[in-house]
C-alpha cells in the first residue's frame, strides 16, 4: 500500500533569529520568526507524512500555545512524526522538499540538508531531495522563507 502526502508551510524573517532549515543552521543576517525554531522546512515535510496519513496535521500535533514547544528543535518534533509513521506500519518511500526562498543563497547546504533529513528517517539520502527557488521578487518569499514538501508512505 502506498499514500502519497503534501505540506506547505511559511514562516516571516526576523532578526536575532536563527535560520535553520532541515536542521542545519544556516548564516544569515536574519532567522525565521516562529513558536518552535521556525524550521519550516521540515514543517511542511511534517505536514505532508501527516497528511498522507490522514492524521491532522503539526498545528494538532504540537500546538503552538503549548510552552512545551517554545524554541522546540523541529528534528526531534520529527522523531516523534516518524514514530507515529511506523506504528501505522509505514515507512518513507521518498522525500521532495522545495524551500523557496529569495535569500541566502542555500545550494551549498543542501547536501547536509538531505542528509539531516535521511538520518530522520532511517532511510538512503537518495530518497531525499531537497530543491530550492526563489519567486524571482514576485511572491512572498522576499518577508519570509516557505515550503513545499511532498512525500510518498509505503506499507510492506
Ligand atoms: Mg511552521
Amino acid at each position: 500500500m502506498i499514500r502519497i502526502g503534501h505540506g506547505y508551510d511559511v514562516h516571516r524573517f526576523a532578526e536575532g533569529r536563527r535560520l535553520v532549515l532541515c536542521g542545519e543552521e544556516i548564516p544569515c543576517g536574519e532567522g525565521l520568526l516562529g513558536h518552535s525554531d521556525a524550521d519550516v522546512a521540515v514543517h511542511a515535510l511534517m505536514d505532508a507524512v501527516l497528511g498522507a496519513l490522514a492524521l491532522g496535521d503539526i498545528g494538532k500535533l504540537f500546538p503552538d500555545n503549548d510552552p512545551a514547544y517554545e524554541g522546540a528543535d523541529s528534528m526531534k518534533l520529527l522523531a516523534q512524526v516518524t514514530a507515529l509513521m511506523r506504528r501505522e506500519g509505514f515507512d518513507l518511500g521518498n522525500a521532495d522538499i522545495t524551500v523557496i526562498a529569495e535569500r541566502p543563497k542555500l545550494a551549498k547546504y543542501i547536501p547536509k540538508m538531505r542528509e539531516n533529513i535521511a538520518r530522520a528517517f532511517g532511510c538512503d539520502v537518495g530518497c531525499v531531495s531537497v530543491k530550492a527557488t526563489t519567486e524571482e521578487g514576485l511572491g512572498i518569499a522576499g518577508k519570509g522563507i516557505a515550503a513545499h514538501a511532498v512525500v510518498l508512505l509505503e506499507k510492506k
